[in-house]
């Protein structure tokens, strides 16, 4: 049945990380609530009902910025829109906040978070690709403690993680960016929603004129963000502004991409080829930044 309410629900509003994992191993089905821009349509439409929702919103501190050593430390309740505009990030991980400018509109900038974008694992979500070509980890809390998540590991499907029942994301960590390194994050978008039809993010390091590292990741195209280690080979070693190389590592993306999503809006063969392009130019735009 189709409605525009949600199923009932208590609402509990958690004051720190202990209790909001405490309520969230408890009986019956609960749910955290972040920025409620992805769970609270899917409540309206009652794709899911869950029994309890756990504010996070009252959790001090959970949407804190920090550098911490060599990595940038961004709280689960920060906002796309503090990321985007935090000095912090545009100085010492400059993706990251180009990335969250990219997320839908002014509305969903302002209530949407990293750690709720991260855990909804949408195909189609910016962040999961870009904190994985950044290779970011995640922090996470549950009732046997904390532990520690690579990105790329934490999305196994379709709308699905690795996180165990009652965890919590509460950080993202990703390396401050070093000299001689350049990323970039290429998207065709939606144009309705903003979400990616296909996405590439790139991670370059360039020394002596050459690519010594390179990792890219594919978005939007599988259920999962793919990282494209074949691909990201094709131009290591190569000169930052060889073509050949850029466009050879293009080529090879398609390799990796089975089992294409397919819609009315995009086919899997579209977004295949889709992803061959936007790796170029993610690719290409990295070395140039890692030059400049
Ligand atoms: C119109 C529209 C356009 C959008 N366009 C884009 C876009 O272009 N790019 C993009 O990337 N996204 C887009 N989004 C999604 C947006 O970024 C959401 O905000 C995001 O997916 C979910 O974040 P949230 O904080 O709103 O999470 P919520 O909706 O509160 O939660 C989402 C899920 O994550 C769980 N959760 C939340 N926080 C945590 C946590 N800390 N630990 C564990 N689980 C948690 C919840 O229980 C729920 O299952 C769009 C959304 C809308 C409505």
């Amino acid at each position: 049945m189709y409605t525009q309410t949600p199923a009932a629900f208590d609402y509990r509003r958690a004051s720190d990380v202990e209790e909001a994992v405490r309520l969230l191993s408890g009986d019956g089905d609960a749910r955290a609530l972040a920025g409620g821009h992805s769970l609270v349509p899917l409540m309206k439409t009652r794709f899911v009902s869950p029994a309890t929702l756990v504010d996070l919103g009252g959790i001090v501190g959970l949407g804190d910025i920090s550098e911490d050593g060599e990595s940038l430390r961004v709280g689960a309740l920060a906002t796309h829109a503090s990321v985007a505009s935090s000095e912090l990030v545009r100085s010492r991980c400059p993706l990251l906040a180009e990335a969250a400018a990219q997320i839908g509109d002014p509305q969903v900038r302002n209530r949407g978070t990293i750690g709720g974008s991260l855990a909804h694992a949408d195909p189609g979500a910016d962040y999961p690709t870009v904190v994985a070509a950044l290779d970011g980890r995640v922090s996470v809390a549950g009732s046997g403690g904390e532990r520690e998540v690579a990105a790329a590991d934490l999305i196994v499907g379709v709308f699905t993680t690795s996180l165990e029942r009652g965890e919590l994301i509460t950080s993202v960590s990703v390396p401050v960016a070093a000299a001689g390194t350049g990323a970039a994050y290429v998207k065709h978008k939606h144009p309705a929603s903003g979400y990616a039809v296909a996405a590439a993010a790139a991670v370059v390091t360039v020394e002596g004129g050459s690519c010594s590292a390179a990792r890219l990741v594919i978005g939007g195209v599988t259920g999962v963000p793919e990282v494209a280690d074949a691909a990201a080979a094709a131009v290591v070693r190569a000169g930052a502004s060889d073509e050949a190389a850029i466009g050879a590592a293009g080529a090879k993306v398609a390799d990796g991409l089975s089992g294409a999503l397919d819609d009315s809006y995009a086919s899997g063969e579209y977004r295949v080829h889709l992803a061959g392009v936007l790796a170029q130019r993610a690719l290409r735009e990295a070395m140039r930044r890692a030059t400049a």
